[in-house]
This record gives C-alpha cells, structure tokens and sequence, in this order.
C-alpha cells in the first residue's frame, strides 16, 4: 500500500500549506486597502502560532522576527513568503526557488503552460 495521507505528515500537511498560502498571496490585491493590509499581518501572525507542526511553527516565528512581513502589495507579499519558504528549503536541503517567478508558478501559470 502507498503511504497513507491521513492523517497528514509534515511533508503532506507542508505541502498544502504552502499551497494555501501561495494562493493567498496571488489573489491578494496589488493595492491593498490598510484593512487588508493589516488582516493579512495579522493572518501571518496567527498562522505562525496555530501551524499544528511546533518545530515548523517556532522557527517561522523567529523568521518573521528577522524578515517583516512585507503587505503592501501583492508582489511585495509574494516575494516575502517566497522568501519565507526559500529559508524553510534551505534548512531541509531543497532546492531554491526563483523568487522573481513565483507569480507564473502561482498565479499566471508558467509561460511554456507547465504547472510545476
Ligand atoms: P514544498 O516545499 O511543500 O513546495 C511545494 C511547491 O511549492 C514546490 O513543488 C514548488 O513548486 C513550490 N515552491 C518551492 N519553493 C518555493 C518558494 N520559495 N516560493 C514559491 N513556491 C515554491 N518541514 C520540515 O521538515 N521542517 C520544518 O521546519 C518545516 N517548516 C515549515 C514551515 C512552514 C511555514 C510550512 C508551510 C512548511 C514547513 N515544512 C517543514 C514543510 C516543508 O516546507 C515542505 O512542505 C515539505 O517538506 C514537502 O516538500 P515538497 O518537496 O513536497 O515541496
């Protein structure tokens, strides 16, 4: 039998997560209204106390520290977390990510019509 997804590991639930949030990133709007500027910080926020993976947890909390969250814009937020998982990747061993991409792999779609 495969792996099962439920419930879900860190890989699982890490993957969905990001998925989560890359999303959000590319329907936030390019020029937030100061609401929703400050609903989305403090979503950030709160997300970084609630993600049910501590260790995971913890260390975005002292990211968040070092790196502002940046809310201005759609761009400036998507290239924070972009930031953001790039600091998660390095520390896992993966490779990182373009972040000067990260809108055709999130919300465009990529120009040659891939989607990974
Ligand atoms: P993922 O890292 O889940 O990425 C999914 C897809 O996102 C990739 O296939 C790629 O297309 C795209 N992508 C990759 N990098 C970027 C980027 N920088 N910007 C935009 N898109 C990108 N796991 C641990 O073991 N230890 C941890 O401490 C840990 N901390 C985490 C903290 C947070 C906030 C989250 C959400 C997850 C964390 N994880 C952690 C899980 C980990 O990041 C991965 O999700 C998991 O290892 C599965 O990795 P993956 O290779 O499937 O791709």
């Amino acid at each position: 039998n495969p792996p099962s997804d439920c419930p879900p590991d860190v890989e699982a639930l890490g993957r969905g997560t990001w998925t989560l949030l890359h999303s959000i990133a590319a329907s936030y709007p390019e020029s937030p209204s100061m609401s929703q500027q400050s609903d989305l910080l403090s979503f950030v926020k709160l997300f970084s106390k609630l993600y049910p993976c501590w260790v995971c947890a913890e260390d975005f909390r002292t990211y968040i520290g070092r790196e502002v969250p940046k809310v201005e814009s759609r761009d400036d937020f998507g290239k924070w977390l972009c930031g953001a998982h790039n600091d998660v990747n390095r520390k896992l061993g993966k490779p990182e990510f373009d972040c000067s991409r990260w809108q055709e792999r999130w919300r465009t779609g990529w120009k040659d019509g891939r989607c990974d």
